[in-house]
């Protein structure tokens, strides 16, 4: 009979405690995340993909195509094209192509990078159902981040584009050396008739 009595109390006092914990956490601030439909703010030290910085003065990226990034890439991970387009003076990027699936988040891109146009996402949902869904085209993300940003987007350059802007540098070139021939031939003469 004692050990019956016993029993309850002891189940009693383990209800007890057990609520006490309860209550004790129900006044606490509440820590976990109802994931997808709240998000959580990242670490600023946190290493998403690396992406194209956004500049504030002109409200695009400042990638000129230099290609230092993908060369010291230790994993070759990342394709950039680029072309000069007329009336601009430095090249600028048609196409940034980043596979995800390779990256060590080494940091050697950023670095490397003379003109500061990569820094690493805030980014941490980086499932996917294929590889592919890890190759990430940095130009129709810029957009993307762009639209979201309500910022002007920057257009993708297109191969006609590309096709005319080489077209017109070529051009440029050759007019520069004519001119630079035609400079050139009447001091040639000057000297031959002294
Ligand atoms: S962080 Fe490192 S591995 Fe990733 S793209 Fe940059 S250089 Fe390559
Ligand atoms: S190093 Fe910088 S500027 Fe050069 S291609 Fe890479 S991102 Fe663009």
């Amino acid at each position: 009979m004692i050990a019956y009595f016993k029993e309850i109390l002891v189940g009693f006092w383990s209800l007890l405690a057990g609520m006490a914990v309860t209550i004790r956490y129900f006044t606490k601030p509440i820590v976990t995340v109802q994931y997808p439909r709240e998000k959580i703010a990242m670490s600023p030290k946190y290493r998403g993909y690396p992406q194209l910085v956004i500049d504030p003065e002109t409200q695009t990226h400042r990638c000129i195509a230099c290609e230092m990034c993908s060369r010291t890439c230790p994993s070759q991970l990342i394709t950039v094209e680029g072309a000069k387009f007329p009336g601009e003076k430095q090249k600028r990027a048609t196409r940034y192509i980043h596979e995800h699936y390779y990256c060590s988040l080494c940091g050697l891109c950023t670095e490397v990078c003379p003109t500061s146009a990569l820094e690493y996402s805030q980014e941490y949902r980086l499932a996917g159902f294929s590889r592919e869904d890890a190759v990430i085209d940095h130009l129709l993300l810029l957009q993307q981040r762009q639209k979201a940003a309500g910022l002007p987007v920057t257009p993708v350059p297109t191969d006609a584009d590309i096709a005319a802007a080489a077209a017109a540098e070529a051009a440029a070139k050759e007019a520069k050396a004519k001119a630079a021939a035609a400079a050139k031939k009447p001091a040639e003469g000057s000297e031959v008739k002294e």
